[in-house]
């Protein structure tokens, strides 16, 4: 099935559903500097013991980690915008397509390449 390629509607539409999701994915990665910071012995934490403080450190770190991959592919994906080649796989270099696109603006691959990746 033959993918149409973007419209520059759809481009700016796009963009901005990244400039947004950039924004977003900065302030929960301020949000979670807090929350990573190593556990003090002796600090009082409250309610928590030692052994969960820790735990939710993982956490946190794991949570971090997730949104610091997507902040790097919606940074790659603004990239793309600027050397006009946003809404290409990065594999096969076939258009994305806008319905994949609009639910994650960020992809870098086509579905089928997503797939291959994925098995
Ligand atoms: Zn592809």
């Amino acid at each position: 099935m033959e993918i149409a390629e973007l419209t520059a509607e759809q481009f700016e539409e796009l963009r901005q559903l990244l400039l947004a999701e950039r924004d977003r994915l900065e302030a929960h990665l301020r949000l979670s500097e807090e929350g990573s910071k190593p556990v003090q012995l002796g600090t009082p934490i409250g309610r928590l013991s030692r052994m969960d403080a820790i735990q939710q450190q993982e956490m946190t770190r794991a949570g971090r980690s997730t949104l610091e991959l997507k902040r790097r592919q919606v940074e790659a994906s603004l990239d793309g915008h600027t050397k006009g080649v946003y809404g290409q796989c990065r594999s096969c270099e076939e258009p994305i397509g806008y319905p994949r696109l609009r639910a994650r603006p960020e992809a870098p691959f086509c579905l089928s390449c997503q797939d291959r990746r994925e098995r």
